[in-house]
């Protein structure tokens, strides 16, 4: 059926980045063993995305790009931490480029990327790493059908024919 609001979709998409001179960078891919099943239309995926799939049936493949602002916004230069390197006497100070780990006040989990090390501090970029960037998606869609009740109860989806457990 087209997908509409309550449904779920299995699908397949390949993501790309789209860097300032027009450059696409490979970003991840599903496959058929292990495509993306979600409920559709309650706030699980970026709105954006949403929009571009509705009405979609399966078999059809689409290709479309959404801006940064409409993915994962705009980069912020000032969400900069300086974490002192006493955080880190345990695991030892983490490389440049690696992904860490954090947590805020409210006890939200997030990745950041660090980008510089001193012996004093470890220096990390709390921005999303698709922040700032524009993403192409090539999409096809596998399945579409009815959420059960159970799944509407739930707010996700129970695989793909409804019956996987969690
Ligand atoms: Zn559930």
């Amino acid at each position: 059926m087209a997908i509409e609001n309550n449904n779920v979709v299995t699908l397949n998409y390949i993501l790309h980045t789209i860097e300032e001179n027009g450059e696409k960078t490979f970003v991840e891919q599903t496959t058929t063993e292990n495509p993306l099943t979600f409920l559709y239309g309650v706030g699980m995926m970026l709105p954006k995305f949403e929009e571009n799939i509705a009405g979609l049936n399966a078999g059809d493949k689409l290709s479309f790009e959404l801006e940064a602002a409409d993915a994962y916004g705009d980069r912020d230069d000032k969400a900069i931490a300086q974490l002192p390197a006493d955080m880190f006497q345990e695991i030892g100070l983490p490389p440049v480029g690696e992904i860490i780990p954090l947590q805020d006040n409210q006890g939200n989990q997030f990745r950041a990327v660090v980008i510089e090390v001193t012996p004093e501090a470890v220096i990390a970029d709390l921005n999303h790493p698709m922040a700032g960037k524009k993403l192409n998606f090539d999409i096809e869609v596998l399945s579409s059908r009815e959420a059960t009740e159970e799944e509407l109860a739930h707010g996700h989806a129970h695989g793909a024919d409804g019956t996987e457990a969690h």
